[in-house]
């Protein structure tokens, strides 16, 4: 038995029958690290002895007969989400060596629920990016083909599940990095309603569409982890009212009856072939199994990367205004404020968190405000009602994740819009608010496919039933990358 190779619920079972040790899980997923990072680099940060100790102390606990939820599973965590006694760098040299002073409350749920932190994983700068490319520090490498990238922002997290560097991870979706990472490295990422998941001790990117996300081998195990770090926190003024419920309920392998649409936007010409083909069988295989599925149009689809991309830069602009040198991190010499800060975030930051802050401090600026940022707020509330009516008629929308696999490092990086179209399914749900899992649904050549179930806001459940019954009728969630 891989001890690296089982996924939460698997390994939660062993743990509690007491046939492994958390000490032993953990140990040989950090020995499977140690073997393979060399290649993948997923972590930016690995806390090895810290993680050997938690699960000392998870077996003390498991002896004792507690049941705690996530007790003895070692988790990854994207570095932009915070965790006491680690450092926190966002992928940025602006963010060197700090070290927050609390934990996210996705992490304090996780450690309650006895989880494992293993180390914080890469991550395109401050989450801009959707490569792993923008990472000021490496460069993370798709397990599945390691000249290819592994998605982003969230790529360390998404290859290190992948790769079994992690039992799962948690990543952050702005604009997709859930998602389309996970599309990329043939797992399960999932983004919830927003304020489903408190942000508080994320790094804000875009606070009106940052959400944190669990990224995982397997629904089950998607349902398991959102239920442990989701609910009402009053640290976060936007996040929801009322308890999280359990969403293991949610996993009954049936959608007979179901209406499933399909947004004709999302199946537009210029997509792989292999890609479209594969998740074109996949929905065929839910109609199989009962579902009725039918085409639905949202017309605000092809507004959706150009409103993104003036909200997500204009909130970035005001949210890193924080970095100046003398906050956080890393500080240049100065011979007066003005010159430390100016050299502090010309040094500190990279071109492409630098592109977003001019663009998005334009489109706020006096003259041009109304112009651009008022009027992306209105398109958004468009692309919300397009949702809002598909979802009156279906219980679930159905489209690819990406529209083509893992591509070639290097191919986009010089050029950011063809970076930015790499996204161009996973923009409009954040803008709309409204929840979306992607979960792997076969393969183009060599490299995982992605297919993408979004639903009604606040109805995670309907999106994890129909993954879940998928998943049961299939066996792609069982592949594991050659690396
Ligand atoms: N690729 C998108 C961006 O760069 C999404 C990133 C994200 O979701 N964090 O903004």
């Amino acid at each position: 038995m891989e001890l690296h190779a089982l996924t939460v619920h698997e390994a939660r079972e062993l743990l509690r029958k007491r046939e492994i040790t958390a000490v032993e899980l953990t140990q040989a997923i950090l020995e499977r690290t140690s073997l393979i990072d060399g290649k993948i680099k997923s972590y930016l940060n690995l806390a090895p002895e810290a993680a050997l100790e938690q699960a000392g102390q998870a077996d003390a606990l498991l002896n004792s007969g507690s049941r705690a939820p996530l007790l003895g599973i070692p988790v990854a965590i994207k570095d932009v989400i915070s965790a006491r006694g680690l450092p926190t760098t966002c992928g940025s040299r602006i963010l060197k060596g700090y070290q927050p002073p609390y934990d996210s409350t996705a992490v304090t749920r996780l450690r309650e629920a006895g989880a494992i932190i293993l180390g914080k994983t890469n991550t395109d700068e401050f989450a801009m990016g959707s490569s792993t490319e923008n990472s000021q520090y490496f460069t993370t490498h798709n397990p599945w083909d390691t000249s290819r990238v592994p998605g982003g922002s969230s790529g360390g997290s998404a290859a290190a599940v992948a790769a079994g560097e992690a039992s799962f991870a948690l990543g952050s979706d702005t604009g997709g990095s859930v998602r389309q990472p996970a599309a990329l490295c043939g797992v399960v990422g999932l983004r919830p309603t927003y304020g489903r998941i408190s942000r508080y001790g994320l790094v804000a990117y875009a606070s009106s569409l940052d959400q944190i996300g669990p990224i995982t081998k397997d629904v089950t195990d998607a349902a398991l982890v959102l239920s442990v770090i989701a609910g009402h926190d009053p640290q976060d003024s936007t996040s929801l009212v009322g308890p999280a419920p359990d969403y293991t309920r949610a996993l009954i392998p049936e959608v007979r009856g179901m209406r499933i649409g399909l947004p004709q936007e999302y199946f537009a010409s210029g997509m792989d072939r292999e890609v479209e083909s594969r998740v074109r069988e996949a929905i065929s295989l839910l109609e199989s199994l009962g579902a009725k599925v039918e085409e639905v149009s949202l017309p605000h689809t092809r507004y959706s990367l150009p409103t993104y991309y003036l909200i997500a830069p204009s909130e970035a602009s005001a949210n890193l205004a924080r970095y100046d040198g003398v906050k956080y991190g890393y500080s240049a010499d100065g011979k007066d404020a003005w010159q430390l800060i100016r050299r502090t975030r010309g040094q500190g930051f990279g071109p492409e968190v630098k592109r977003r802050i001019m663009l998005g401090t334009y489109a706020l600026s006096a003259g041009y405000y109304d112009a651009y940022y008022l009027q992306a707020q209105k398109v958004r509330t468009l692309i919300k009602q397009d949702f809002d009516r598909a979802l009156e008629k279906f219980d679930v929308l159905v489209a690819p994740t990406s529209p083509e696999a893992a591509f070639p490092i290097g191919e986009k990086k010089k050029d950011p819009l063809e970076m930015y179209m790499a996204d161009i399914f996973v923009l409009a749900q954040p803008l709309a608010g409204i929840p979306a899992i992607s979960i792997p649904c076969g393969f183009a050549g060599e490299l995982p496919v992605g297919m993408q179930i979004m639903g009604r806001p606040g109805d995670e459940e309907k999106i994890l039933q129909v993954a879940y019954t998928y998943e049961q009728a299939s066996e792609w969630h069982k592949m594991r990358p050659p690396v």
